[in-house]
């Protein structure tokens, strides 16, 4: 089943327990708008290529579509579907003033140079610009694209509509209208939220050990954060492989250490030779992503990508709790096998809202032209992670169902009473 039918499964289910108006399903069952695009640019030994890009607006209900733009070869419509359609329900959970929405562009961006990057950015920017702007769609980075990206499509945009529009993206570099605090917000919010989830059940970090999947922006960060925390980090991963270390890995070192080599794999040591002091003890090894899902452990942290988790893997799952800072790294069919082995999920829609959250701050404070201390953007955003974390914990103990389900209904609350004040129910 593809991405966007799980999700759409998702909202079917949360939609019968919660008695959704059949309209207001009707209509959040359906994106808005889809735009896909042809992304032609010349190639630095001189040939063109033409890549293609979509553009999923799913709802504006809430305010502008919102939601960022991955760089990936196995990007497809079903999957920025079913991505858009995740945002509008994260911006619900968290209650911001913003829709859903998100892009893409078929394409492996190792594979470019620098120019072709920002060539393949400009055009994309050109070919979606009479779809986006601060007050229509507001992309962002996702899986393979950063600040220096976003850099470029707010000057894009800002040179064809002759004014200087920031606001048309967030998270932005801190010199060109960033907020502080976007790069690591995704993780922070989700650690927010699971500190929440322990304090309640009185669980201790210092106890806890950690596998990390996923080793980019949320990801590495949340290793970081964790580390610092006390809990300790036994493994970590990205999209080549990982190492494993029984006694803990020092999260920053790894981060390090994976600027420096290209893959976290590297970072132990080879035949003698120590490549990078990451680890707590002596003894480690490599592992690859299937193994590192299931190694015992007491949180795993789901920062890759979508469907990681699947029917195939999910019996094998040791970890007794999962944080999904990734977008729909379970199945529901694996779903349902870890809610029978009694594996707390803290679900994407409120686990990784952090990101737009702090996304949201900026678009405010592009809007106003006034910057906020780094102090005033966490303060704001623990506010609104741990409100959120208890109204979702409160729908949960009303309609005894798993977290992700109370974040949909949770979700589907607030956008059914938007559909029904606008009068389009
Ligand atoms: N790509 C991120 C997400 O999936 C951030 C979106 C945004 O900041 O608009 O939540």
């Amino acid at each position: 089943m593809s991405f966007f039918q799980n999700t759409l499964n998702l909202i079917e289910k949360a939609s019968k327990i919660m008695k959704l108006d059949p309209s207001a399903k009707a209509l959040l069952s359906n994106p808005n708008k889809i735009v896909e695009v042809s992304v032609p640019i010349k190639m630095d030994d001189g040939k063109l290529k033409i890549f293609r890009g979509f553009r999923v607006q799913h709802s504006n209900l809430a305010g502008p579509y919102k939601g960022g733009i991955r760089y990936h070869q196995s990007v497809d419509m079903e999957e920025v579907k079913a991505l858009a359609t995740l945002m509008s329900f994260k911006c619900a959970v968290v209650g911001i003033p913003l829709g859903g929405g998100k892009g893409g562009i078929i394409v492996d961006p190792r594979q470019l140079s620098k120019g072709e990057l920002e060539r393949l950015t400009r055009k994309y920017t050109e070919r979606i610009a009479s779809f986006i702007g601060p007050e229509a769609d507001v992309p962002a980075p996702d899986l393979n694209t950063d600040p220096q990206i976003m850099a470029w499509i707010a000057d894009e945009y800002s040179k064809l509509t002759g004014q200087n529009t920031l606001g048309v993206v967030t998270g932005k570099p801190m010199a060109v209208g960033g907020s502080l605090g976007r790069d690591k917000a995704t993780a922070k919010g989700g650690v927010y939220v699971l500190q929440e989830f322990m304090n309640e059940k009185k669980l201790n970090p210092k106890k806890m050990t950690v596998v990390v999947q996923g080793f980019g922006n949320a990801g590495a960060n949340a290793a970081r954060f964790m580390d610092e925390l006390g809990f300790k980090v036994i493994a970590v991963s990205d999209s080549k492989g990982g190492i494993y270390c029984k006694d803990g890995i020092h999260a920053v070192k790894a981060i390090e250490c994976k600027e420096q080599t290209g893959s976290i794999e590297n970072c132990i040591a080879t035949g003698g030779k120590v490549n990078y002091h990451v680890l707590k003890g002596e003894t480690a090894k490599t592992v690859t992503n299937e193994e590192l899902l299931e190694l015992e452990c007491d949180i795993l942290v789901l920062s890759a990508m979508e469907n990681q988790v699947t029917d195939k893997n999910a019996s094998k799952i040791k970890a007794k709790m999962i944080l999904e800072l990734a977008n729909g790294p379970i199945t529901p069919e694996a779903d349902e096998i870890l809610e029978k082995k009694g594996i707390v999920v803290i679900p994407d829609i409120l686990a990784n809202a952090g990101g737009v959250t702090v996304s949201y701050f900026e678009l405010v404070q592009n809007q106003a032209n006034f910057y906020w201390s780094s102090e005033e953007v966490q303060e704001r955003l623990k506010a609104i992670m741990i409100n959120s974390w208890q109204r979702i914990s409160g729908i949960q103990k009303q309609y005894k169902v798993t977290l992700r389900m109370s974040a949909f209904i949770a979700a589907l609350v607030r956008l059914e009473e938007m559909m029904r004040l606008r009068g389009l129910i």
